[in-house]
């Protein structure tokens, strides 16, 4: 499939995970693709050849490249949209990527872990769709948004208030984005992935027992991977998703189905 022949993106937090994912689904969809990290540029390096390599197997050309920013720093991110654009001309779409985690229990919670994670998921959020908007608006041109959100924007998550409060708050974001540019031509959209094997999930990867339980409260019965969750943005990015906007798109193996009423147990019977 080619739906993004073309089309310039810029992928956040695209050195590992979800993220990685979706720049090398991107290139071999025929995108050329500003690939985002915060640290180590060398894995995002590497990101870089693996989508230039997918491009070429898929017999299309991308033109890829790195770009160091923390996302939730104004003008590290208004200098990272400056150089996508330096290189690539214009962009089109903007993947919405990054995010990080903390667990504590609430009443445990520090201030500084909380300003790290709204830091990133929201703030760092909103800066980049900021800057990708007023480019769409100077050229004048269609662009489309999509946020990497989560199950936890309607799933309360315990443990991890700020993470949950963030993609909360992508939730809005998503729709008030969404109201106030569409008749401009700009969409904005959010995918809302459930439990998928990437870095941020170490806790529970690579130790079976652990595993097997979180899969235990997955409908489908397993964990996710990046490159389902990719295929999802790949969908929402293009013109295939024309005409939706303001939506969350939800790729979970039924997580947000209320597993819990899998049996009738609230019925008595
Ligand atoms: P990950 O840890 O591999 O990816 C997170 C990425 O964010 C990394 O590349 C990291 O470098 C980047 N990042 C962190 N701080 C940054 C900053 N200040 N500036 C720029 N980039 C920064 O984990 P992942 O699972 O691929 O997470 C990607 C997104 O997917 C996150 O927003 C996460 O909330 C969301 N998500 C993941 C899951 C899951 O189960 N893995 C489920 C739902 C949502």
């Amino acid at each position: 499939m080619s739906r993004l022949l073309g089309k310039n993106v810029l992928v956040t937090g695209a050195s590992s995970g979800i993220g990685e994912a979706i720049a090398i689904r991107f290139a071999e969809e025929g995108a050329n693709v500003a690939i985002n990290y915060h640290s180590g540029q060398d894995r995002a390096e590497a990101v870089k050849a693996k989508a230039l390599d997918a491009a070429k197997g898929a017999g299309v050309t991308a033109k890829c490249f790195t770009v160091a920013a923390d996302v939730s720093d104004e003008q590290q991110v208004k200098s990272m949209f400056a150089t996508s654009v330096e290189k690539l001309g214009s962009l089109d779409i903007l993947i919405n990527n990054s995010g990080i985690q903390k667990p504590a229990a609430s009443d445990l919670v520090e201030m500084t872990d909380w300003d790290k994670v709204i830091g990133v998921n929201l703030r760092g959020a909103f800066l980049c769709a900021r800057e990708a908007i007023r480019h769409f608006l100077s050229r004048k041109a269609k662009g489309s948004i999509v946020f990497n959100s989560s199950v936890h924007e309607i799933i309360p998550k315990p443990l991890y208030i700020a993470y949950s409060i963030s993609k909360g708050g992508m939730e809005n974001m998503t729709k008030t984005l969404a109201l106030e540019y569409a008749d401009r031509g700009i969409r904005v959209n959010a995918i809302g992935p459930g439990a998928i094997v990437t870095p941020i999930n170490m806790a529970w990867i690579n130790d079976p027992k652990a595993k097997s339980e979180v899969e235990s409260h997955i409908p489908m019965g397993r964990a996710g991977t990046s490159e389902e969750i990719a295929g999802v943005f790949a969908f929402m990015a293009s013109d295939e998703a024309s005409y939706i906007t303001g939506q969350t798109l939800f790729a979970c193996g039924g997580l947000t189905l209320y597993p819990e009423f899998r049996t009738a147990w609230s019925s008595g019977e």
